[in-house]
């Protein structure tokens, strides 16, 4: 099954519109689709119609920020009720602050000598509550300050780097709560990404299942083969399902297209087998 659970729209911070995301996924061969904004589930509506009008089985979808251990950790959230009132709240709460994290981030920034960033990164924004690093680091290309996003990231942005702000998101405790409450399935996006202790990981993994996750990104654009074969290991050893999704931001910035990812191992459980009953099925 070419599932793809993991994508971004210019609702957060892709450039695509849930629309042409949905177009894009059915030209590529998708079936089964996600639209993952950052703590955002504005446009699912747009998604599940585009879906639907392509006849394109379809998942609601969204990623939401924690911090853990002094961390951000990404929680994906799949097959939920996109109107729950409470997962609504707290992914509010969640985006509340980004636009002083922003501000601050410009003043870092203008410090370091890079005058005017806020301006410059709210013209890529297209939610004004969803104010991202990516928007910063795309104003940062366009600038010449840096040749490509990855170098943004590397010499600016992150961690002791000009224009890190630390912030605090959501506890991993209440995504998975509002996930599982709105009827949906907690995935741990991308675990390779982080920079965590074995220890760490190990109580991100427990934390994580004790308060009712059950899936791990293994398959990801963010992860290379030896570390899906890594997390298929993990998935196994946690009893976690795995999920699959390419995390697809833009055709200009992402190295892995909608659709255009390795099949997850056999010997593992998908967590679209969970979800059977939550897809919007083609028309
Ligand atoms: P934020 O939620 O504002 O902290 O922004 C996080 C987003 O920045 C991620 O979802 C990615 O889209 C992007 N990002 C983080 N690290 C990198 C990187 N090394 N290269 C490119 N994009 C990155
Ligand atoms: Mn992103
Ligand atoms: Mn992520
Ligand atoms: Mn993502």
């Amino acid at each position: 099954m070419n599932a793809d659970l993991h994508c971004h729209s210019c609702v957060s911070d892709g450039t695509l519109t849930p629309q042409a995301l949905a177009q894009r996924a059915k030209e590529r061969g998708v079936e089964l689709w996600a639209l993952t904004d950052h703590d955002e589930v504005g446009g699912q509506r747009g998604a599940a119609e585009a879906a639907a009008a392509l006849g394109l089985p379809w998942l609601s979808g969204v990623e939401i920020s924690v911090s853990f251990c002094n961390q951000t950790v990404h929680i994906v959230g799949l097959g939920f009720d996109a109107d729950d009132a409470t997962l609504a709240q707290g992914l509010a709460a969640t985006r509340g602050g980004r636009r002083e994290r922003a501000l601050e981030m410009a003043q870092s920034l203008a410090k370091a000598g890079i005058p005017g960033a806020f301006e410059g990164a709210l013209k890529y924004v297209g939610n004004p509550e969803l104010i991202s690093r990516t928007h910063f680091a795309r104003h940062l290309v366009e600038t010449g300050v840096c040749a490509d996003t990855s170098e943004v990231f590397r010499r600016f942005l992150t961690e002791g780097k000009p224009g890190f702000v630390p912030h605090r998101w959501a506890s991993l405790r209440d995504a998975v709560r509002w996930i599982g409450d709105a009827g949906g399935l907690a995935v741990i996006a991308h675990p390779a990404r982080y920079r965590f202790t074995a220890n760490e990981e190990h109580a991100l993994f427990t934390e994580f299942i004790a308060h009712g996750g059950r899936g791990v990104e293994v398959v990801t654009g963010s992860h290379s083969a030896a570390e899906a074969v890594r997390y298929a290991e993990a998935a196994l050893e946690y009893g976690l399902a795995a999920s699959r999704g390419s995390d697809f931001h833009s055709p200009d910035e992402s190295h892995t297209d909608l659709g255009a990812l390795p099949e997850l191992p056999g010997r593992l459980t998908p967590v679209w087998e969970l979800l059977a009953g939550r897809i919007q099925p083609a028309h």
